[in-house]
């Protein structure tokens, strides 16, 4: 299986709760590599423009709303499989629906407040990287 890499979020929840740490170190246990991190404060534009193909869904603008309530991590994760490696640790979207030893089952409050965003597939982990991170800031 070749390495590739995908992108992350810890989402407002999570660094509210002073749990950057925890996540990371369940994402490193995985096998999966953090080959670029920072912590930003999104604005309202910036979330609106990550979350786009979700803006027909009812949730949207709360989404939005908690994703700018706070500092977030966005982070670059490298390993094998890398996509679908950090769906698998990060559990269902909904933590009650979440396997025990996922970050969502350990960690997440709600399903709008679940601690982490990862990529769905290779090619959205293509747009997302580049949509928060310049190449020379990824360091593999
Ligand atoms: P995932 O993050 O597991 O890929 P989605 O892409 O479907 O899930 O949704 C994006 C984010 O929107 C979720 O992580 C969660 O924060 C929020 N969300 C999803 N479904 C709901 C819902 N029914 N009510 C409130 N927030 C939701
Ligand atoms: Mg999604």
């Amino acid at each position: 299986m070749a390495v590739t890499r995908t992108f992350s979020i810890i989402k407002p929840d999570a660094t509210r709760r002073n749990l950057t740490g925890a996540v990371t170190k369940m994402l490193e246990e995985a096998g999966l590599r953090v080959v670029a991190s920072k912590r930003i404060h999104m604005t309202k534009e910036q979330a609106e423009g990550f979350y786009a193909v979700h803006k027909e869904r009812p949730f949207f603008n709360d989404l939005v709303s908690f994703m700018i309530s706070g500092p977030v991590v966005v982070q670059v994760l490298e390993g094998e499989d890398a996509v679908k490696r950090n769906r698998d640790i990060m559990g269902a979207t909904n933590p009650a629906n979440a396997e025990p030893g996922t970050i969502r089952k350990e960690l997440a409050e709600s399903i709008e407040a679940n601690s982490v965003h990862g990529s769905d597939s290779e090619e959205n982990a293509a747009i997302e990287i580049a949509y928060f991170f310049k190449p020379e800031e990824i360091v593999g």
